[in-house]
């Protein structure tokens, strides 16, 4: 239908599409839906990575064992969206394909280096979760394509997630980080969202921390690699010390040194 009947505009839990309607910004008029489409929706571990469909809900991801066990980062991002109706309908493709900075779970598969499969009637495609994301709400993803699924390969190093917003509940993030602490193999790796037009992996911070430079070091080159700015939620001078802030938690928590 994407490809014979479009332009269409896809359909999931209408979470993000419904307030883009009501304040009329959305023009399109002729949407597909996506909510039945129950094979979009499975969580299950492939390849030894966990493969998670577009459709599941943030409410599946939290009560999924899986998804537990395996990137409990993710279902402590779906804990803090919205609150519990939001959660029970808005999707993992959803908060991806909406493209907000400010996602919450945007920074966790960053830093997690998930890759998005892409479909469209002429077959499928993956993309890395660092080269969707061209601009600010802009990406990849074609008219005619649908992220079908995400893919996250096993995580090994500790996992770390934490949303600085007005409220505990029903408050868009003024900064979202996660992070993965440095294992045997690995350096550490570290996700913001609020900062930067688009999600942003914080890899020449990793790299100073990976390479034994100071804390300090690590917070000021953090500071140069972000782009908050001042905007209803927050002031960019708030977000750069808090993210430095939440960079030192994050180290103390989650390195073994
Ligand atoms: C009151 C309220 C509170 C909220 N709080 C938060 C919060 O705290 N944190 C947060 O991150 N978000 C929050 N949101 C935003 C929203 O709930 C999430 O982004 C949610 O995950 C969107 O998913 P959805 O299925 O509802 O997307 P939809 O609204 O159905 O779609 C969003 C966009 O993605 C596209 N799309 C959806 N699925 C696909 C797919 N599989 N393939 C291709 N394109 C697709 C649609 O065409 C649309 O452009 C909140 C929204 C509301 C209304």
């Amino acid at each position: 239908m994407l490809r014979d009947e479009g332009p269409l505009v896809p359909m999931a839990g209408c979470t993000d599409l419904y307030v883009s309607l009501n304040f009329g910004t959305l023009k399109a008029t002729r949407f597909l839906n996506l909510w039945r489409l129950d094979s979009l929706r499975t969580i299950a571990v492939r390849d030894d990575g966990l493969s998670i469909g577009a459709l599941a809900t943030h409410a599946e991801l939290i009560r999924s064992p899986l998804v537990g066990r395996r990137l409990p980062m993710l279902a402590a991002a779906c804990r803090e969206i919205g609150g519990v109706q939001i959660q029970n309908r808005g999707t993992l493709g959803g908060n991806v394909a909406n493209g907000s900075p400010a996602g919450d779970t945007l920074p966790v598969l960053a830093a997690a280096d998930a890759t998005l499969v892409l479909r469209c009637a002429g077959g499928s495609r993956r993309v890395p979760f660092d080269a969707f994301f061209t601009g600010y709400r802009k990406s990849v993803l074609r008219p005619d394509e649908l992220i079908v699924s995400v893919e996250i390969p096993r995580v090994r190093g500790r996992q770390w997630f934490r949303k600085v917003g007005t409220r505990a509940a029903q408050a868009i993030s003024k900064i979202v980080i996660a992070g993965i602490g440095p294992s045997d193999d690995e350096g550490p790796r570290f996700a913001l969202g609020s900062v930067s037009p688009t999600v942003v992996r914080a890899r020449r911070t990793e790299a100073a921390l990976a390479a034994g430079c100071s804390l300090a070091e690590a917070q000021r080159t953090l500071e140069m690699e972000i782009t908050p700015i001042d905007d209803v939620r927050s002031t960019a001078e708030y977000r750069r010390r808090v993210a430095a802030n939440l960079l030192a938690r994050f180290w103390n928590d989650t390195h073994r040194g």
